[in-house]
């Protein structure tokens, strides 16, 4: 396994790197979620494509009060369980390269990215778009594989593709969870033992509304109500938004009517942590 941090020196790797070569950008501090993505990399690469894990704490995508500086960078570790998993090349840009100090392009997205994760974290999907493109620019994938449980990330990166010809193709790949149902998330490290005592109910109240949705009659605002009481039954859980959605549009579903994303962004103190449920 290659570890390059030179720019140059992934553009030059690339063009020598057998195809079909597969990306799975992440910001490190593995766990089984990233090394799911990583495993069907190698599955759609086969024996002679090529693997490349991207890991860059991308400044641009925090905002000025989020966890940037504490975000966990276990590098080594992150190394050793990717040479584990068979990847071929590890790219972890140098920060300093990645952006020039006087940078002033930027990729934006202009409906879904104003929505959910949108509305707390004014910025966040620029600094998305922006730093993916910019990977696929470097690496030059044929294609990139990301994870569903960032969902809105998914969509907008989808519809990104799309409106700019980037030839790349997007591979969705479902949530990995722990076995009471927290989908897994570097986050999760920040959470105290009693949060992460009640973290598991932001699943469970989402999968109680899929019940509801598919046995009766129900309003959205009732329904987003229903979820957010049922996530907060949690003392320490304050929900930043939890939503009915249009999965393709992730505008409010008025009626609902299948298929409907339900989604939620949740505090457990400082820590945020966001998950979805798509019902069909
Ligand atoms: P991050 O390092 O948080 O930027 O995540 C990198 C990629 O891993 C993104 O495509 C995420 O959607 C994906 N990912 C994160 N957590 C999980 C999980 N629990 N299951 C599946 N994919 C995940």
């Amino acid at each position: 396994m290659r570890i390059v941090e030179s720019l140059t020196g992934m553009r030059r790797l690339s063009r020598r790197l057998p195809r079909p070569l597969i990306l799975v950008p992440t910001m490190g501090a593995l766990h089984e979620g990233h090394l799911a993505l990583v495993d069907h990399a190698r599955c759609l690469a086969g024996r002679r494509g090529s693997t490349v894990v991207s890991i860059f704490v991308n400044p641009t995508q925090f905002g000025p009060r989020e966890d940037f500086h504490k975000y966990p960078r276990p590098f080594k570790r992150d190394c050793s369980l990717l040479r584990e998993r068979k990847c071929d090349v590890v790219f972890a840009p140098a920060p300093a390269e990645m952006y020039a100090p006087d940078a002033s392009v930027t990729v934006n997205e202009s409906t879904m990215a104003a929505a959910m994760c949108g509305t707390s974290r004014p910025g966040h999907f620029a600094g998305v778009c922006t730093v993916v493109t910019k990977l696929f620019n470097l690496v030059q994938p044929d294609s990139a594989v990301f994870g569903e449980k960032d969902f809105q990330q998914l969509a907008i990166l989808r519809r990104m593709v799309r409106d700019l010809n980037i030839p790349v193709r997007i591979i969705g790949h479902p949530t990995v969870r722990e076995s009471d149902g927290l989908a897994l998330s570097s986050r999760n490290v920040y959470l105290s033992a009693e949060e992460r005592k009640q973290a598991p109910l932001i699943q469970q109240a989402l999968r109680e509304a899929e019940l509801k949705i598919r046995t009766q009659a129900v309003r959205r605002q009732a329904l987003e109500n229903w979820m957010r009481r049922r996530i907060e039954r949690g003392s320490l859980a304050k929900v930043d938004y939890v939503v009915a959605v249009d999965p393709k549009t992730l505008q409010p579903k008025e009626p609902i009517r299948l298929p409907v994303l339900l989604a939620a962004a949740v505090f457990f103190g400082a820590t945020r942590l966001i998950d979805n449920l798509l019902v069909e």
